[in-house]
């Protein structure tokens, strides 16, 4: 689902998603900036960092006193990141465990212990599983993986 970015110009400048933003002390991400850029149309945005130092925690959204779906801008501008092949080597990586597996993250050794300790089966996701994963995300318009920005090669 497209998020329309037009909604970032009812901005308020409160900064209160600023000052509950989880990534800001980690990355600085400043997602009160994020808004007035695009409320501004400026496309840089796409190319640069930002889409990609959020956690999507969705502190900004629930707080945000013009009911701005801060997190949701994020999200949009990452879409559009990654269409145009602009995807961090990091988040490459995982599409791609994903397609493999049908798993973001494998399960290892911990896992299995505590399955073992709950009484439960080895972990396994089925080739069916594995195949049902790749279709969603065909379907939900993923893009390849190892596509690269705009033809040119190389990650932002
Ligand atoms: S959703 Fe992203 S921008 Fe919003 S508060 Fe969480 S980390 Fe910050
Ligand atoms: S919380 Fe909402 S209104 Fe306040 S600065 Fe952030 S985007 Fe603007």
């Amino acid at each position: 689902m497209k998020t329309d970015l037009s909604s970032a110009s009812l901005c308020l400048d409160c900064r209160v998603c600023g000052a509950v933003c989880t990534a800001a002390p980690v990355n600085g991400l400043r997602p009160r900036d994020v808004v007035r850029r695009a409320a501004s149309g400026d496309e840089t945005l796409e190319t640069g960092p930002e889409p990609w130092s959020c956690v999507t925690c969705f502190a900004c959204t629930e707080q945000c006193r013009a009911g701005i779906d801060v997190s949701g801008l994020l999200y949009e501008l990452r879409h559009r990141a990654a269409a145009r092949g602009l995807i961090p080597e990091p988040y490459r990586a995982v599409a791609r465990q994903v397609l493999r597996t049908g798993c973001a993250f494998p399960a290892g050794r911990h896992t299995a212990r505590m399955r073992d300790d709950l009484g439960l089966p080895p972990f396994a996701v089925s080739p069916r599983g594995v195949e049902e994963v790749q279709l969603l995300c065909r379907e939900a318009g993923l893009p390849d993986p190892d596509a690269r920005p705009d033809g040119k090669g190389g990650t932002p």
